[in-house]
């Protein structure tokens, strides 16, 4: 599905580069409780002593990525007690999925080693901030150029940048359908408040600057930041379903309408709110011929199933 969509921007001039956050929780090994019953600070996000405690665990997942060549640079405690975040380089579409799906195991593989089981669930403990799969995109050109990237655009984004953003906006609601596949995926999505005082996750189809309110950030002028995916997409999915919304954007040269640079959670902005449950987003999905259409009417029959299937 994946290779397809890359050859749709391929023919069009286009390398998709992505890289993502796929965020976890450390758990015990029944994942009835987070791994670190010290980890209970109201404000955990970057709490470097709970990232310390599990030293061994992290330095070996980092090594790990080294020696794969994904070129780690970033190890962090997220905003839930118990989570974490790894980062690693962006590169071509393709290679990050395939990261992406690699990480899963491997996390889930050297925490066993170490006595512990792990978490993507969207949202594993109700009142914690849940797991987010960010995905940052930008399209290139053959010679290496970052077709997103316009010194003169605004926020140093470029027209086609703007395009591929309408495209997303558009089709966000059914975007969620792959995104956000599971029930539990929409007590992440506009989830009620959280004990370190915020979700971090999006509630409407909306976007800012460097903003993490909005379903898209913009955090430079290199990338657009789309915040909506969560632990349970599929890798490949994820971002054949985003770049093909983006090529329909580019293809129709949509228009994603004005910034929000308010706080989301406290000014709600003028804009559509996003499914608020599975089979809300599986009935914008089904609504949306667009992008089924791009995706093939045989794929999106048998994902449906699939989806249906799994969440009875
Ligand atoms: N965990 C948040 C989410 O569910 C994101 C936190 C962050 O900004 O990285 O999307
Ligand atoms: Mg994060």
């Amino acid at each position: 599905m994946l290779q397809r969509q890359l050859a749709r921007a391929a023919a069009l001039g286009f390398d998709f580069r992505t890289g993502v956050e796929p965020e976890f929780f450390l758990v015990n090994r029944q994942g009835t409780a987070i791994a670190d019953e010290l980890d209970q600070q109201t404000k955990p996000c970057y709490d470097q002593l709970a990232l310390m405690r599990h030293y061994p665990l992290i330095a070996e997942l980092l090594e790990g990525m080294e020696q794969l060549g994904w070129r780690p640079y970033q190890a962090d405690h997220e905003d839930a007690n118990g989570q974490f975040e790894l980062n690693w380089t962006f590169a071509s579409s393709l290679l990050t999925a395939d990261r992406h799906a690699f990480f899963r195991v491997m996390v889930q593989a050297v925490a066993e080693r170490h006595g512990l089981g792990v978490s993507f669930q969207p949202k594993p403990f109700a009142q914690l901030t849940g797991n987010g799969a960010h995905l940052h995109l930008s399209l290139w050109n053959s010679e290496g150029r970052n077709l997103f990237h316009d010194p003169a655009g605004v926020l140093g984004l470029s027209q086609l940048a703007y395009h591929f953003l309408g495209g997303i906006l558009a089709h966000a609601p059914a975007l969620c359908a792959i995104t956000n596949p599971t029930a539990n995926s929409y007590l992440r999505l506009a989830g009620a408040q959280t004990s370190s005082g915020s979700t971090w996750s999006p509630a409407w189809i909306s976007y800012g600057g460097n903003n993490r309110t909005h379903m898209v950030r913009i955090p430079d002028d290199q990338r657009l930041e789309l915040r909506l995916a969560d632990g349970a997409a599929n890798p490949y999915l994820l971002q054949a379903a985003v770049l093909a919304a983006g090529l329909d954007g580019i293809e129709r040269q949509l228009d994603p309408g004005p910034r929000c640079d308010a706080n989301s959670y406290t000014d709600p902005p003028q804009a559509a709110s996003l499914p608020r449950d599975l089979p809300m987003a599986l009935e914008a999905f089904a609504a949306d011929g667009g992008l089924r259409g791009a995706l093939g009417e045989g794929f999106s029959r048998a994902y449906e199933d699939l989806i249906q299937r799994q969440n009875p």
